[in-house]
Order: structure tokens, then C-alpha cells, then sequence
């Protein structure tokens, strides 16, 4: 008897176009089923972070060998490289319902589009074959990134606790005084110079009126 409670299943951005070749030749495979059908009246996916949904044509647009250009949809291309099809989105993954169709047993079709050595629940629909190449790069540059700066922090706290300076921060500093500056012996340099006579008491001479001696 089937179950006629929607499926649902989160499915990681990085392999969104993995699976949905995987749901597509699941679905070729199944005797008696029109893809298109069965995914315009049974398949849709939100993004929990924006709320943009996915409908059948577009898995299977997304399941197409070639992936869409950015002209043609936007949409379809980030979610080809593995991001969320909304551009200020950074949401990780899809939330897929399987509404019932007839003739159509998601439970034996989803498992169809699991990889035979499904161990980790999250790799269950992924498959690595899919991740986009760009995604594994750049998490190889993190990962390099990350170790070089452990290995830095190792080496200064070791170079630290035997007994030497940060480098950078702590640099020595040398100070050498002007001579011309210093005090002479026996007067202190808060005297004020010869020439400062701005502040002294000042007295007033009344000037001799122009005409008389
Ligand atoms: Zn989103």
C-alpha cells in the first residue's frame, strides 16, 4: 500500500545537480512514467534561507548534461555551481517534497539516486562524483590556508616561550639623544632658554610726544 505522505529530503547545494540527474534517470529507468510528468505534478524544493522554490522543470533543466549559462537563467546556473539560485542567498542546501504520482514509488526512486556505498547520511545524495570541481578547490585552498597558519602559531608561541621577541610587534627600539639637546652640567633642560623674555614683567615708558625733546 503506498504511502501518501509527502517525502521530503534536504539536498546539499554542491551535488543539487548531481541528484537531480540521479532522480532523472531513476525516474527514465521506471516503466510506464513520463519524466516531465511525474516531476512537474510530484517534485519541488525550497531553500529554507530565502524561500525560493525549485519546480519539476527545473530539475530538470538542472539534470541536463550541459549546465544552463547565465543568460538563460541565472537561476539554474548558480545552482549548477552550487550555490542557492537567489544571488544574495549563501544557503547550503534544498528541501525537496515528493508529492505522491501515481505508478510512482519515490522511497525505490530515491533510493535509486543514492550512491551503492550510501555510509554518511549526508552522502547519501551527493555523490562525489557530482561536487563541482570549483567547490573541492576552493576548500583545498582553505584547508592549505588554515594548516600554514596553525604551523605559524605553533613556531611563534614555541619562539616565544624560549625566550625571544614577537617579531613585528615587539621590534627593539634604540634611542640616541641629540647632543645639541642635552643639558648642559649643572642646569636642567625645564630652564628656560636665554632668548624667552615673552612672559617676563615688562615696564612702560611713556613715549616722548612728537615735537618736544
Ligand atoms: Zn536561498
Amino acid at each position: 500500500m503506498p504511502d501518501h505522505t509527502p517525502l521530503t529530503r534536504q539536498v546539499d547545494l554542491r551535488g543539487i545537480a548531481g541528484f537531480a540527474q540521479a532522480l532523472v534517470a531513476a525516474l527514465r529507468a521506471t516503466p510506464g512514467v513520463e519524466v516531465l510528468a511525474v516531476l512537474r505534478a510530484g517534485v519541488h524544493a525550497t531553500c529554507p534561507q530565502c524561500q525560493l522554490r525549485l519546480f519539476g522543470e527545473d530539475v530538470l533543466a538542472l539534470a541536463a548534461s550541459q549546465a544552463p549559462s547565465p543568460e538563460t537563467s541565472p537561476k539554474l546556473h548558480r545552482l549548477a555551481q552550487g550555490f542557492c539560485g537567489r544571488q544574495s542567498c549563501n544557503g547550503l542546501f534544498y528541501e525537496f517534497t515528493f508529492d505522491p504520482v501515481p505508478g510512482v514509488d519515490w522511497e525505490s526512486v530515491l533510493a535509486q539516486t543514492e550512491p551503492a556505498d550510501a555510509g554518511a547520511a549526508t552522502a547519501a545524495v551527493t555523490g562525489p562524483a557530482v561536487t563541482p570541481a570549483g567547490h573541492t578547490r576552493k576548500r583545498t585552498r582553505q584547508r592549505v590556508a588554515l594548516g600554514v597558519a596553525v604551523i605559524v602559531v605553533l613556531l611563534l608561541v614555541r619562539h616565544i616561550m624560549t625566550g625571544g621577541t614577537i617579531p613585528w610587534v615587539r621590534e627593539p627600539r634604540r634611542f640616541t639623544a641629540d647632543p645639541a639637546t642635552m643639558p648642559k652640567l649643572g642646569e636642567t633642560n625645564t630652564a628656560p632658554p636665554a632668548s624667552s623674555g615673552t612672559n617676563a614683567p615688562r615696564t612702560f615708558r611713556a613715549a616722548p610726544e612728537p615735537g618736544r625733546p
